[in-house]
């Protein structure tokens, strides 16, 4: 649904037409054609086309405010009692006009600014001449016979009419539909200049025209420099209007340099008029359009150049520029503040004159990567400061390049203190350092027995896991023995629980010492009992290490008086998993009890070992040996 207001003016631009055409019209009709046969710059093209341009998208709009032009023509042509053939081709003659203008142009020409980009005034010129010429004809009929010449005459004066028309008038009429100059208070710099150049430029175009005597149209290009110079496209836009006002005048009332070309009737001198008014409007809209062009880019330069000084200055970070070899150097003023040096004194102290010595090989390696083009790079040093030893600060580099050349040139790093957070992070690197060790005496003492030092139960589960596990993937035997002090409540009963201690402490030393690989672990897991996990050990080896532990206990010779064996002594079980084998751990640990009892049974001092594996269950089948 289209809303009120967006009706509104739409109408209120229907009218615009009706009355801009219509006084247009009225104008051209009275002014001039009631003293002269024909106008020599015809502007009713400009007028209605200057209009729709804004809003030609819209097919609505642009057929409406069509025919609110044509109609505003027709109207006064009625009224000033010219026959209506006659209206009704002028206004459908200019309709068709200003249809095939605004096609062409309202792709890119919608407003003054689109003006201001050459190729759009080369556009607007193609179509001043085009569009005429195709349509005019149209209208030179009926001019002929309201002005009692011949048809061709007619057209010849009314189409290069129309092309100035167009030409001179569409810039003039966007630029004061544009209301750039609004508010009046942006005007006021302006005014000076303005009033200035383009006085000078009326004054001259009047000297020129109003005699008939000296060919002094060059006399025009000065001043129109001038105009051009301060005030661009928009100064372009009101002084050529001015200049053919001027010369249309003049020439009407026969003054003006065209009355010296020689030999030559009122239509040769007309059109000699039009083409020099013609190559003004075209000299002044391009140079104009070409000044505004660059006025305008330097601009955006100077905008860019400021956003980039804000930044350079204000950014906490340092930014250094420099070439690879260091010779040309910059440093934003963040340099002062993190390292005490003015950005001079950083400069002239060279590239890497400012790294800690310790971190100057990094740095080294880093420009030898940039050289190498490798573009980005990350890097964290000690940078070296007037008044304390260093500062760590993170770094990012990025290479670049001259354009056209492949050869990196120099790098633009952006520096950040960092000696806060790395700070931080030392500390904490530190807490967790203390901390792990914390950790692992907790471990160390939690996977210990606190009475003999070796692993206890817990940690022997543990391991025995963790084995069971590595002999299944690599498929190496594991050996179990399960080692129990032989009448040791006799001990106890005779020399106290604490005589009892200091044995079961010899026994786990003992015990300790016969086994002599990192993987190898002893562990008590019971009053006095203690089991040895053997990885990677076969029935062999693992018999050998339970032999020399009875062995040495029984050198150790501490007496037990009430055992029959007269000393301490321990028994021993064995279970075997051999390579490629593996049950669950529980019935290993069951074959080395068996083992056990079996050795106790047959009177203890002595190793058994599990003889079969599969045939565990069944009874006698160890292999004792004392
Ligand atoms: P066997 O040859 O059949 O093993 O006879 P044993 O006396 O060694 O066996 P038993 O299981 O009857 O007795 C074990 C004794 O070990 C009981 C207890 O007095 C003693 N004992 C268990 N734990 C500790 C301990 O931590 N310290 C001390 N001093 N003695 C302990
Ligand atoms: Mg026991
Ligand atoms: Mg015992």
């Amino acid at each position: 649904m289209e809303t009120k207001t967006a009706m509104q003016s739409r109408l209120v631009r229907v009218v615009a037409q009706f009355l801009a055409a219509g006084f247009t019209t009225w104008v051209l009709m009275t002014w001039f054609g009631g003293r002269h046969t024909l106008l020599y710059v015809w502007p009713l093209t400009a007028v209605p086309l200057a209009l729709a341009l804004g809003s030609w998208h819209s097919r609505l709009d642009r057929s409406l405010q069509l025919a609110g032009s044509a109609l505003g023509e027709l109207a006064v042509c009625s009224a000033l009692g010219i026959p209506l053939w006659i209206g009704l081709s002028l206004s459908i003659g200019q309709s068709l006009e200003v249809w095939a203008a605004g096609e062409i142009l309202s792709r890119s020409v919608t407003c003054f600014q689109d003006l201001k980009k050459r190729v759009n005034v080369l556009r607007l010129g193609i179509v001043a001449v085009v569009v005429p010429a195709l349509f005019e004809r149209i209208v030179a009929d009926p001019f002929a016979a309201l002005t009692h010449s011949s048809v061709s005459t007619t057209w010849k004066i009314m189409a290069p009419a129309d092309t100035l028309g167009l030409a001179i008038g569409l810039p003039a009429l966007l630029f004061l539909l544009s209301g750039e100059y609004l508010p009046i208070r942006r005007l006021r710099p302006y005014l000076a200049p303005a009033a200035g150049t383009l006085g000078l430029f009326l004054a001259t175009s009047v000297l020129v025209f109003a005699q008939s005597s000296s060919g002094l149209l060059f006399l025009i290009f000065p001043p129109l420099t001038l105009v051009l110079f301060a005030l661009g496209l928009e100064g372009a836009a009101v002084a050529v209007p001015l200049l053919a006002v001027v010369a249309c005048i003049a020439t009407a009332h026969g003054y003006g340099p065209a009355l010296l070309i020689a030999g030559s009737g009122q239509h040769a001198r007309i059109f000699g008029f039009q083409v020099f008014v013609a190559a003004v409007a075209e000299v002044a809209l391009s140079v104009g359009a070409l000044l505004d062009e660059r006025k305008g880019a330097g601009r955006a330069a100077e905008e860019a150049q400021s956003i980039y000084q804000t930044l350079i200055q204000n950014t906490q970070d340092m930014i250094i520029l420099s070439t690879l070899d260091g010779a040309g150097r910059f440093a934003s003023p963040a340099v002062e503040k993190i390292t005490g040096w003015t950005p001079e004194e950083f400069v002239a102290r060279g590239q890497l004159a400012t790294i800690h010595p310790d971190d100057r090989e990094l740095a080294r390696k880093i420009l030898a990567s940039l050289a190498a083009g490798k573009m980005n790079h990350t890097l964290r040093y000690r940078l070296l400061c007037k008044d304390v030893a260093f500062r760590w600060v993170e770094a990012n580099l990025r290479g670049y390049r001259h354009s056209g050349s492949v050869d990196i040139a120099g790098y633009v790093a952006t520096v950040r203190d960092i000696s806060a957070q790395k700070e931080a992070e030392d500390s904490l690197m530190a807490e967790r350092a203390v901390l792990s060790q914390e950790n692992q005496y907790l471990a160390d003492l939690a996977a210990r027995d606190e009475l003999t030092g070796v692993a206890n139960r817990r940690a022997f589960n543990v391991a025995l896991e963790q084995e069971a596990l590595r002999h299944t993937r690599l498929g190496k035997p594991l050996a179990l023995l399960m080692v129990d002090v032989d009448y040791f409540k006799m001990y106890n009963d005779r020399f106290g629980h604490q005589e009892g201690d200091v044995c079961l402490k010899r026994m786990a030393e003992t015990l300790q010492a016969c086994v002599g690989r990192v993987s190898d672990l002893v562990a008590r897991v019971g009053g006095e009992e203690f089991a040895v996990l053997l990885p990677n050990t076969d029935e062999v080896g693992a018999r050998k290490v339970a032999l020399d532990m009875l062995n040495r206990v029984r050198t150790l010779a501490i007496k037990n008086i009430d055992s029959p064996l007269g000393r301490v002594t321990i028994s021993v079980g064995m279970a075997i998993w051999p390579s490629q084998f593996a049950t669950d751990t529980a019935s290993l640990l069951q074959q080395a009890d068996r083992a056990l009892y079996e050795s106790k049974r047959n009177g203890r001092n002595r190793l058994s070992v599990a003889a079969d594996v599969a045939s565990v269950s069944s009874p006698g089948q160890y292999r004792s040996t004392s």
